[in-house]
């Protein structure tokens, strides 16, 4: 199987009950700003080619968001900033990413999510969360370059862990904790892989100056250094 055959299975996936409710509650309903355009409201797959040796492990698509557009990030503040710090980092070919067909491309890297539904107050449950962690392990296996993975939040990294776990990476004991900045090289089947970690682009953080701009370029400079070596 490929990246598309896997991403046209999961855009079908009903698994987790209450996260189809809420994804075709909110499409249906819809917010006022909005009101005017059809609504995704089905699982939001990756984006980005499968020769990527680059990974962005994301949360799970916003309500308004990527519930709306289909696309992963697209259409909400935190994908104003990814696309802006990829763009910036030479990941993406413009800093902007307002609908599916705007033109954005990235290049070598794979943007996933923990989640691929969107969920009440952005919160999946641990449950969604390893449901939809078999999503997660099919994507990284048909990434055979992968080199660096950042995650982007604690979640992304709880729902990451067990996956590598599964597919043969050697986990240090005890499981390395998340944190921002934090580097952890792993040995598996098909090489190494380091995993970076970065405060979740989300609102709280960005507009808080938890997670600035030089921040999330740090880490996405870096990824991109080890992705080249
Ligand atoms: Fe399926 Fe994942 Fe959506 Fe659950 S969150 S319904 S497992 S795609």
């Amino acid at each position: 199987r490929d990246l598309a055959a896997v991403d046209d299975r999961v855009s079908g996936c009903r698994a987790c009950p209450r996260l189809v409710a809420w994804r075709e509650e909110v499409a249906e309903v819809k917010r006022a700003a909005f009101r005017d355009q059809v609504y995704w409201g089905r699982p939001v797959t990756g984006m980005g080619p499968a020769d990527a040796r680059i990974a962005v492990v994301g949360l799970a698509p916003a309500a308004h968001g990527g519930n709306r557009t289909g696309r992963i990030f697209t259409g909400d503040r935190s994908g104003d900033w990814i696309f802006a710090a990829l763009w910036r980092a030479g990941l993406a070919n413009q800093p902007t990413s307002v609908s599916r067909d705007d033109g954005l491309q990235v290049n070598d890297v794979r943007i996933v999510s923990a989640v691929r539904c969107a969920p009440p107050d952005n919160a999946p449950t641990p449950a969604e969360r390893d449901t939809c962690s078999p999503w997660l392990a099919r994507e990284l296996q048909l990434l055979p370059r992968l080199r660096v993975a950042v995650v982007l939040g604690g979640f992304g990294w709880s729902a990451l862990l067990p996956v590598l776990a599964a597919a043969g990476y050697a986990l240090p004991r005890p499981r390395p904790r998340f944190g921002h900045g934090v580097e952890v090289e792993l040995a598996g089947p098909g090489g190494p892989l380091t995993l970076l970690g970065s405060y979740h682009v989300s609102q709280q953080n960005t507009f808080t100056g938890r997670l600035t701009e030089p921040m999330l370029d740090a880490v996405l400079q870096r990824a991109v250094s080890l992705a080249a070596g």
